[in-house]
């Protein structure tokens, strides 16, 4: 639609960062607007409307994201966060990054067994943080109805990583 092709529009290509040879892809500028905030939240909602109850969303731009779907679709929300921020007993996974790797956790009792979850981020790059957060939905016995992103990084493949229905809205 004209509405979506208006929202990736706002996203900015920024060369060399966070290091040389890098495009970073900001989508600040699309979250400020609101028209196309409410475009690309009813948008990742879409295509898993009805079969999911809980959004749970990735740290930190995830989070924007998570608690705008579960609004606009009566549902519950519940934070991937990066280690070492939640208080009560979590379960965590680790994944590979270029340079050491990185670990997500969630809350053990947030979600119960069962629950269908719909799992969302800005981004999806090489799938690392998205594999490692199917891994503990399937720890804690989710039912992971998929994966809802803004905009897929193709180069990267990061799709191929992920055994689950992983939608983008946009791809560069
Ligand atoms: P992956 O684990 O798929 O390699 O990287 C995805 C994670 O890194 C997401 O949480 C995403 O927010 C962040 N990320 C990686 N590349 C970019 C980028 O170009 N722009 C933004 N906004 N986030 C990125």
């Amino acid at each position: 639609s004209s509405e979506l092709e208006r929202a990736e529009s706002l996203i900015a290509a920024v060369p060399d960062h966070p290091s040389p040879g890098i495009v970073f892809r900001d989508l600040t500028p699309l979250f400020a607007d609101a028209e196309a905030f409410a475009t690309v939240v009813d948008a990742i909602a879409a295509p898993f409307a009805g079969r999911f109850d809980v959004v749970a969303g990735l740290e930190a731009r995830g989070f924007l994201l998570a608690g705008a779907v579960a609004l606009r679709t009566g549902t519950a929300v519940v934070p991937i966060r990066k280690a070492g921020k939640l208080p009560r007993e979590t379960v965590a996974e680790s994944y590979e990054l270029e340079y050491g790797s990185a670990t997500i956790e969630v809350h053990r009792e947030d979600v119960p067994p069962g629950a269908r979850v719909l799992i969302v981020d800005d981004v999806l790059a090489t799938g690392g943080t998205l594999a490692a957060a199917l891994r503990i939905g399937e720890r804690l016995e989710w039912e992971v109805v998929g994966c809802g992103v803004i905009l897929e990084l193709d180069h990267l493949a990061g799709r191929s990583a992920l055994g689950s229905e992983v939608v983008s809205l946009f791809r560069a």
